[in-house]
């Protein structure tokens, strides 16, 4: 084995990057199919295949990004979210696999061709991957017209462009008017005073994307004023929100829809991460308590 053949390199690049990431195997063998335009599986069964003085190159320059902290997905350009790639860059979010629990609970209760909505979309992982698990027509939008140029772009390549409209605006401004069946929101809430610095890989997403203000639910709080409006008599809404945070958005959201049914739900770490709120009891059992298609009116304005 020579020092340029994939496995030398590999050990070189586990070893180079052990301080920075605690994945330092799963970024390395990432970032060196990246430099070699090949397939994580062709690295695997090719230990003394070598690498050209370009290939290297291009490597020790993706493992240097890495090792300032670079998320993983901002130097791939792509990042995986409930089994389908998604194109990102560091104007969005990187889609995290806690926002799958939202998802997976929308789509036990989706049944039939429901209108969803996605306030503060980013790269539009949670529009698409509904529109492509459902026959629900789904409205996303966001605040930040490169989320919505990177939205639009995924939905495109997932093949479910027909189906989801982003529109670009501030929370519920270019929905205004619609009532929804399920509206599910990601906005930013990690308070001020705890925003990730360098060399942390959250450092590097775009400061509107995380910050939540003071006590991080700046941005559910303008929500909520208006989310009672976008609902269906018969409708489902989460709200991803950060752990310590929870408690106190469930009361928020008590508050805004009265007589619902609110609970707080868990992640993979099992850590509270969202609120699920339904409008009726019969639907707050999460998968087997769906409801139909035309269950509210659409278009309706407020
Ligand atoms: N989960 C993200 C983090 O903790 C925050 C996402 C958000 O603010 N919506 O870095």
């Amino acid at each position: 084995m020579t020092q340029s053949s994939v496995a030398a390199l590999f050990d070189w690049g586990v070893h180079d990057l052990a301080e920075r990431s605690e994945s330092s195997r799963a970024d390395v063998s990432l970032l060196m199919a990246h430099a070699m335009g090949r397939s994580r599986g062709w690295l695997v069964a090719q230990p003394d295949a070598l690498l050209s003085e370009e290939q290297i190159a291009a490597f020790v320059e993706l493992c240097n990004r890495r090792k300032r902290g670079e998320p993983i997905a901002y130097i791939l350009g792509s990042a995986g979210f409930y089994g389908r790639e998604f194109l990102v860059n560091d104007r969005v979010l990187v889609p995290r696999p806690e926002t799958e629990h939202l998802v997976e609970d929308a789509l036990g209760f989706i049944r039939g061709p429901v209108r969803v909505l996605d306030v503060g979309t980013g790269c539009g992982a949670i529009a698409c991957t509904i529109a492509a698990e459902t026959d629900a027509t789904v409205d996303a939008d966001d605040v930040s017209p490169a989320a919505i140029e990177i939205a639009t772009e995924n939905a495109r390549r997932l093949g479910v462009g027909d189906r989801c409209s982003f529109y670009r605006g501030d929370l519920v401004e270019p929905v205004r008017g619609n009532r929804y069946d399920v509206v599910i929101a990601n906005l930013p809430y990690v308070p001020t005073g705890d925003l990730p610095e360098r060399p942390e890989p959250a450092s590097f997403e775009p400061r509107e994307a995380l910050d939540g203000g003071p006590d991080g639910l700046g941005p559910y709080r303008r929500l909520l004023a208006e989310l009672p409006a976008l609902l269906g008599d018969r409708a489902l809404t989460l709200l991803e929100a950060a752990p310590p945070t929870i408690s106190q958005l469930a009361e928020l959201v008590r508050r805004a829809l009265r007589d619902w049914v609110v609970t707080v739900c868990n992640d993979y770490a099992g850590l509270a991460r969202y609120v699920r709120a339904s409008a009726s009891p019969g639907a707050a059992g999460g998968p087997a308590a769906g409801i139909g298609p035309g269950a509210v009116a659409t278009g309706r304005s407020r």
